[in-house]
């Protein structure tokens, strides 16, 4: 398998500026994320503090981001990453699409105003698990329920229904897809807890209740503490110093998850420090 030397987690300014950054450096880069950037940058009205783009929309803003990126040969790879595990010297990434290694790391993943159920932490990895199209294989025969937040995660409930007897699809989203088959679509349910009961993962909705053997959350954003098992965090955000580095040697934070002020020139610009003290950080790894 290749392995790259940096991999950054993210595609909004923070890890666009990193993987610009590192490019720059002659690192190679494994940009992970969604093909059109973030959706703070893409969704914003009107934005009037970015330094040489004044009173700029966010659609527009995002596409010069992405330009700009592409002019420097940096590639998104479209994938939405699981977990990230230490192996000493490199780092393996669990991805939805795949699987992957590199010797550092950058995670530029943002905040997610998203609280977990009350049971979900508990229960992770054993009856709640993020990652439909990683698990399939243990669900031959079985059934599982999905709580879906965008309309890309048809697909993974597809992958998931050749493999299970039966999927429970609860839609957190405008649905207008058109899954069939033994996947059973129930739209505009309002999910309030999740609990074991008797081997089974049992979803509590305000209206309903669900039984399976495992449960699936499938947001677009995974805590960082789960994201990377043995991260240091401060409250809500990962804790890092002022060169970006976390308490893992080797991997680096950047953006809105290292903490306030949740601003676009700030992510920037610790993505650029990210990317600097990653690319010294490697230096460092080849003398020893
Ligand atoms: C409506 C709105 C207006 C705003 N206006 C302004 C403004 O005028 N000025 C200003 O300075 N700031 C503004 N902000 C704040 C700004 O949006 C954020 O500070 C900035 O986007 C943070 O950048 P980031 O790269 O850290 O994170 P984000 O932009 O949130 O990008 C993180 C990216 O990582 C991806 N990701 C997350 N988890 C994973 C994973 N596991 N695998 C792969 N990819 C993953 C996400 O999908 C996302 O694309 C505004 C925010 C909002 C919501």
């Amino acid at each position: 398998m290749e392995r790259f030397d940096i991999a950054v987690i993210g595609t909004g300014p923070a890890g666009l500026e990193a993987a610009i950054t590192a490019k720059v450096r002659n690192k190679s880069v494994l940009l992970l994320g969604s093909k059109g950037s973030s959706d703070k940058v893409e969704k914003a009205h009107s934005i009037q503090n970015y330094l040489g783009l004044p009173n700029i929309p966010g659609d527009k803003m995002a596409q010069t981001f992405l330009d700009h990126a592409a002019s420097m040969g940096v590639e998104i790879t479209e994938d939405k990453v699981n977990a990230v595990y230490s192996m000493g010297s490199y780092f393996a990434l669990q991805c939805h699409g795949g699987d992957y290694e590199a010797s550092s790391v950058i995670v530029a993943a943002g905040m997610s105003a998203m609280k977990p159920f009350p049971g979900e932490m508990e229960n992770l990895g054993r009856g709640v698990s993020y990652c439909a199209t990683c698990d399939a294989a243990l669900y031959k025969g079985k059934t599982a329920i999905i709580l879906a937040y965008s309309a890309a995660d048809e697909e993974e409930a597809e992958f998931l229904a050749e493999r299970a007897e039966k999927v429970f699809y609860l839609p957190q989203y405008e649905y207008a897809g058109n899954l069939g088959g033994n996947i059973e679509v129930h739209d505009g349910i309002k999910a309030t807890s999740i609990e074991m009961a008797d081997g089974q993962a049992v979803l509590n909705a305000e209206s309903d209740t669900f039984k399976a053997d495992g449960i699936f959350i499938l947001r677009e954003q995974i805590a960082p503490s789960q994201l990377v098992p043995g991260l240091t965090m401060d409250g809500n955000h990962i804790k890092v110093d002022r060169s970006m580095a976390t308490n893992i040697k080797g991997l680096f934070a950047c953006g809105d998850i290292t903490g306030t002020p949740y601003q676009y020139i700030k992510a920037a610009g610790e993505g650029n420090v990210a990317a600097l003290s990653a690319v010294s950080y490697l230096n460092e790894l080849k003398k020893n």
